[in-house]
């Protein structure tokens, strides 16, 4: 049972997530070695495919989207090679972070946090490199500055130099809130968590994988356990997992599926930048800032600068008030920025009403 206590999720993870999909977790257990789990395997399979845009498969497992990151870099960079990350943000960083961890050579292209990676900074350090990189790793969507990265247009300068390089790419706050197409744009690894953009709870992560990633990992002897693509690959073909998956939630996800199939993706992409609109609009009208360099501001988030020097801690306390769950900010411009996501299943409507408690506590600074 719900309780009434609840506040609406306005912070960018875990999301509101609507009382429909909760139910769908309560579905009866069924074993993961059935033939009703290998229907919703499939099921789920093929949906995933259409929103990934994708003809190749998309990994499903119970991880956060952190596991996914050690899963990319394990199965895509050899030890001998070295992967190429893209960090302007606290996310960005953190995946770095990951692959030095499990061992691997990291090269970084660092920015200013709210600027974004050019295709162009790519090229040049594709050029400089005395040997082709295993990967190139790139947030789309920095949640952390309420940046969006051209995924795009750097993945085309990284096919164009090389075919030895995989494009890696974290949208786990951008995907199903900004357009992403890993197939026509090549890029060949797009990982995602359940609880950003997708609006489910948190526990699943998700990624469409090439052909190329799984010829990469045959290469690569040790590529861990628990995230060893071509385990989950030959079990994904039996529609299956190697291990015991979180079915409750994939019931949630085959239910949230079907909602974003009938919205359709480039009406969602729409909405999400609407409200991006909506949000800059609203800052600026009120003299606050926007962290993230003009013209790759995100459709999902929007870190907005405290340029009144409010305190950010009354401001959450005041919009908790009225029933909203507000971000203060993250990392090292928490309280100097703070953030408001406009992700996953919100409509126009509730932004409205957030944008308009806001305003109510801006008359008492
Ligand atoms: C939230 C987030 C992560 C971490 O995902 P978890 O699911 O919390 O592990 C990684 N990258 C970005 C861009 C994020 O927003």
């Amino acid at each position: 049972m719900r309780s009434d206590k609840h506040k609406i999720l306005v912070i960018p993870g875990p999301v509101e997530v609507r009382p429909e999909i909760l139910d769908a977790q309560t579905e009866w257990m069924i074993g993961h070695r059935s033939t009703a789990f290998a229907d919703l395997f499939a099921r789920l399979q093929e949906k995933l495919k259409k929103v990934f845009l994708t003809d190749s498969r998309v990994i499903v497992i119970g991880a956060s989207g952190t596991g996914l990151w050690e899963g990319a870099s394990r199965n895509c960079i050899r030890d001998d090679r070295k992967a190429l990350h893209l960090v302007g943000g606290a996310f960005s960083e953190r995946w770095a972070e990951v692959s030095k961890a499990n061992g691997k050579q990291v090269d970084v292209i660092a920015v200013d946090w709210g600027r974004a990676h050019t295709p162009e900074m790519v090229e040049a350090a594709l050029k400089a490199a005395d040997q082709p990189y295993d990967a190139v790793c790139v947030v789309h969507n920095e949640t952390s500055t309420g940046v969006i990265n051209p995924v795009r247009d750097i993945a085309a300068v990284v096919r164009a130099h090389t075919d030895e390089t995989l494009v890696l790419v974290d949208s786990v706050s951008g995907f199903l809130g900004a357009e992403i197409r890993p197939d026509e744009w090549g890029l060949d690894f797009v990982l995602t968590s359940s609880q950003k953009a997708f609006g489910l709870p948190p526990g699943l992560a998700f990624a469409s994988c090439s052909d190329r990633v799984l010829a990469r990992a045959r290469q690569i002897p040790y590529r861990g356990y628990y995230f060893d693509l071509i385990e989950i690959d030959a079990s994904g073909q039996k529609n299956n997992t190697p291990s015991t998956p979180p079915i409750s939630l994939m019931f949630a996800a085959d239910k949230q599926l079907d909602a974003i199939l009938a919205e359709g993706m480039e009406s969602r992409w729409a909405r999400h930048t609407a409200m991006r609109d909506i949000t800059s609009g609203w800052a600026l009208n009120r003299d606050l800032g926007l962290f993230a360099q003009e013209g790759y501001r995100s459709p999902t988030v929007t870190a907005v600068t405290n340029t009144r020097g409010f305190d950010v801690d009354t401001m959450a306390k005041f919009m908790g008030g009225k029933g909203f769950s507000m971000d203060k900010g993250y990392g090292k411009i928490k309280g100097k920025t703070f953030r408001i996501a406009h992700m996953a299943d919100m409509q126009v409507t509730v932004l409205e009403e957030i944008l308009s408690g806001l305003d109510e506590f801006l008359a008492t600074v």
